[in-house]
């Protein structure tokens, strides 16, 4: 007998039809003898949806407000799979956040979980009911409903599965697994069986859109293990934990992203104090800056480039320009046709020829790399947003992951 949380997302639980098949599939589980404890999303598209009616009515709605009505949609979805359950004779009961001990600061639309009392959620699974909480919400300790923010559901199964002690925590979604590349771009992608965390979080932070990095940070913090599974097929998914991956892959995945762009400040003084100058400024405008390259100065001035997301794009040329005379800088360009490929893996700590191979490969498809960052296990490139396809494809080729890690090469 397991103790389990199982989140399902949006598409999972997007109409009637799915949410009787979730249900059947709790009924199961239920008669192996597993506890089971549900954190739903709301269904389908309906918080997209939510936000847009915000935004017909009012032009810059107040956040408690937002709140209120997002929470809606994961309120809807607990109550109708409830109701699914019962119907199949399994006892369920749906809370909101607020009933199932979700305390949160109150920073409405993004709010972070100070403390969690499950009490209700316990004695429900005592009383041998199926509790199916509303995910990604809370209430401030005013006593105001709160959103944990876009894809928060995967927190609150986490931080659920975590205080509840369960063995694990299941996110089902619409994929059936994490891969070694985006599967829409390599045919041959690779459903990995086992992925650390460290590794899924560089791979979250570099373009993989699924899980909630959020909720992948608090798992690792927590040790809670996570499956990511699908809900269409019900196969088996990818297994995340702490543990060194089994499959003593150098390389796990490939990555990309193609939601940045680059800005380069060149011309300016090679003195202390200019980078503190320019990215306190962009900081304070609220501007995500990512990959930072400085050059070697050449005559006393130096170009320093970065990326942000593309949406920030303005917001950080204005902040540049407004500093191009205190910093003496020549001239700030701006290039949104960019995208970022990284490596990811664990093993290329111990494995030094891993950015050559990187290097090489991308050379030999004819592609410029325009700025590289790393950490111990991820190597980044910059590149021609039109490149970005053939060069995920290159890598993925190069690095074997197609293969099973164990036929792989083992060094480069
Ligand atoms: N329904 C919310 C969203 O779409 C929360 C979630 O799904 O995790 O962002
Ligand atoms: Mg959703």
């Amino acid at each position: 007998m397991a103790r389990v949380v199982e989140k399902f997302g949006g598409t999972s639980v997007a109409g009637p039809d799915r949410i009787r098949i979730v249900a059947d599939h709790v009924a199961r589980r239920r008669n192996h003898g597993d506890e089971v404890v549900l954190v739903v999303s709301a269904m389908g598209s309906e918080t997209d949806e939510l936000l847009r009616m915000a935004s017909d009515v009012a032009a810059d709605p107040p956040g408690r407000e937002l709140d209120m009505l997002i929470t809606g949609g994961e309120r809807k979805a607990c109550a109708l799979m409830a109701m699914a359950l019962s119907d199949l004779g399994v006892p369920a009961a749906s809370f909101t956040g607020s009933q199932a001990g979700f305390r949160t600061d109150a920073s409405h639309t993004a709010a972070k979980i100070v403390e969690i009392t499950p009490r209700r959620v316990v004695e429900a699974v005592e009383r041998g009911l199926v509790p199916v909480v509303g995910g990604s919400q809370g209430v401030s300790g005013d006593g105001d409903v709160t959103f944990f923010g876009r894809g928060g559901s995967d927190t609150t199964a986490v931080a659920l599965a975590h205080v509840l002690d369960a063995d694990y925590c299941e996110i089902y979604t619409d994929v059936p697994g994490v891969f070694s590349a985006d599967p829409r771009i390599v045919a041959e992608a690779r459903r990995m069986d086992l992925v650390s965390f460290d590794e899924l979080l560089e791979m979250t932070a570099s373009g993989c859109p699924k899980p909630a990095m959020r909720a992948v940070e608090l798992a690792r913090t927590y040790g809670v293990e996570l499956h990511v599974r699908s809900a269409f097929s019900w196969m088996p998914g990818t297994t995340v934990t702490g543990e060194e991956a089994m499959e003593h892959a150098i390389i796990s995945a490939v990555t990309h992203d193609g939601s940045e762009a680059k800005m380069t400040v060149s011309g300016v003084a090679d003195k202390p104090g200019v980078a503190g100058r320019l990215f306190r400024a962009l900081a304070d405008s609220d501007v995500n800056v990512d990959m930072i390259v400085q050059n070697v100065s050449s005559q006393g001035v130096t170009d320093i480039s970065f990326t942000v997301p593309r949406l920030q794009l303005d917001a950080a040329r204005s902040v540049a320009q407004g500093l191009i005379d205190e910093l003496g800088a020549d001239n700030v360009a701006a290039d949104d046709d960019i995208a970022r490929v990284s490596l990811i893996g664990a093993g290329m700590q111990t494995n030094p020829g891993v950015a050559a191979r990187m290097f090489e490969t991308l050379a030999s498809a004819g592609i410029n790399i325009e700025m590289i960052s790393t950490s111990a296990i991820r190597i980044s490139c910059v590149i021609r947003a039109g490149d970005m396809e053939p060069a995920v494809g290159a890598l993925h080729q190069s690095f074997e992951l197609h293969k099973d890690p164990a036929e792989r090469a083992t060094g480069y």
